[in-house]
């Protein structure tokens, strides 16, 4: 069943990209691994100046028109750039926000350096007098060589009972997610006009994706959808599928491109009515959809609903993130059929909102 065979490739995916450590400017790891998996299933790629990654899977061989769509998600997670080491005095300076505790408590960590070394280290729960800048001691008798990161020393990928559990489900499961569409298109040999694109440096202010909207890397009739875990809220629920999100903290997203995602789901509906697809405007972040609408782009998103965002941000303590494996299912599913949606139809709620009430226009000129 198509259902079962995305969401195997999904997990396998995930669960590669869970053991590849990586912190904003740090992604070389998963920028690796991204490369690998569309290597080996001959989808064409590149790379802008900036280490972006863009990959095409292009079969037009289709009746009607079918979107041009460009997936969108981040390959970097909050972590920890070690600015300096000194005798044994490590300075790290923590980028993207998370718990805290970060700046108060021992978190263990592993360092990834320049010459290939992991090292077990942690925090020493004191600040410099900078901010964001914490100090850092190794576990080892080894030391960092710059450049170097550091990670939250939590499971790479755990699946257990419902739950994805990861240091970094944001944004490994967009990635997993986009990368399994093309994966699944491209063994099914199935019509698609896609990009997807894997962004750097999204936890330091969206710094991949606004340099390749500034660009205009894309051309603008392309359709975006970012694809991102968001903190779960109510009407963004865990376990109660995908969310089709309306917006996040800083912006309203682009009706024209929702119109493929509610197509995508009345489709979805239709083969079977138990499936679950949330829609909601996720405000607990800002996510790469903005960028790209204030270019002038046509951009949407979907949202995989998370627990302890950015590792606990908010929260007493650093934690692994997760998502319900139910909520994953939904959204390749969903992103599958979007690839495949006559471009040129609105969604069916739209021909019959936008069609002329005539026969209740009398009603109401007559009463
Ligand atoms: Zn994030």
């Amino acid at each position: 069943m198509e259902n079962k065979a995305i969401l195997g490739i999904g997990l396998s995916i995930l669960e590669q990209l869970g053991k590849e450590a990586a912190a904003p400017y740090y992604e070389k790891n998963v920028s690796l691994l991204i490369k690998q998996i569309l290597d080996k299933h001959n989808i064409a790629y590149t790379e802008d100046t900036y280490g972006n990654i863009i990959a095409s899977y292009q079969n037009l061989n289709k009746e009607h028109s079918i979107p041009k769509v460009a997936f969108v998600s981040h390959m970097d997670h909050p972590g920890i750039e070690i600015l300096s080491v000194e005798n044994s005095k490590i300075i790290g300076k923590m980028i993207g926000r998370t718990s805290d505790s970060i700046f108060t408590e021992k978190i263990p960590l592993i360092i990834h350096d320049s010459l290939g070394q992991k090292i077990i280290a942690e925090s020493t729960g004191e600040q410099t007098d900078s901010k964001d800048e914490i100090f850092i001691t190794t576990l080892e008798e080894k030391l960092p060589t710059l450049p170097a990161f550091a990670v939250f020393d939590l499971p790479e990928f755990l699946l257990e009972d419902q739950k994805i559990l990861m240091r970094a489900c944001d944004d490994l499961v967009g990635c997993a997610a986009s990368l399994a569409v093309l994966e699944y298109l491209a063994k099914e040999n199935k019509p698609g006009n896609i990009q997807a694109i894997f962004t750097r440096a999204e936890e330091a202010g969206l710094v991949g994706a606004r340099l390749m909207a500034n660009d205009q890397f894309l051309t603008q009739e392309t359709i975006i959808i970012s694809i991102e875990t968001s903190k779960a809220i109510p009407g963004g629920e865990l376990g109660k599928g995908p969310i089709i999100r309306a917006g996040d903290a800083l912006t309203t997203f682009s009706q024209k491109a929702e119109a493929l995602l509610n197509f995508a789901k009345a489709n979805l509906l239709r083969q079977d009515k138990t499936i679950n697809i949330q829609r909601q405007l996720m405000d607990g972040g800002v996510c790469e959809a903005t960028a790209f609408i204030l270019n002038g782009y046509e951009a949407t998103g979907i949202a995989f609903p998370l627990a302890h965002y950015h590792n606990g941000l908010g929260e007493p303590s650093i934690q692994a993130e997760f998502i319900d494996v139910n909520d994953f299912n939904g959204g390749l599913q969903l992103l599958l059929e979007t690839t495949s949606v006559d471009a040129d139809q609105d969604p069916p709620f739209a021909s019959r909102i936008k069609s002329y009430p005539v026969e209740q226009a009398e009603k109401l000129k007559h009463p």
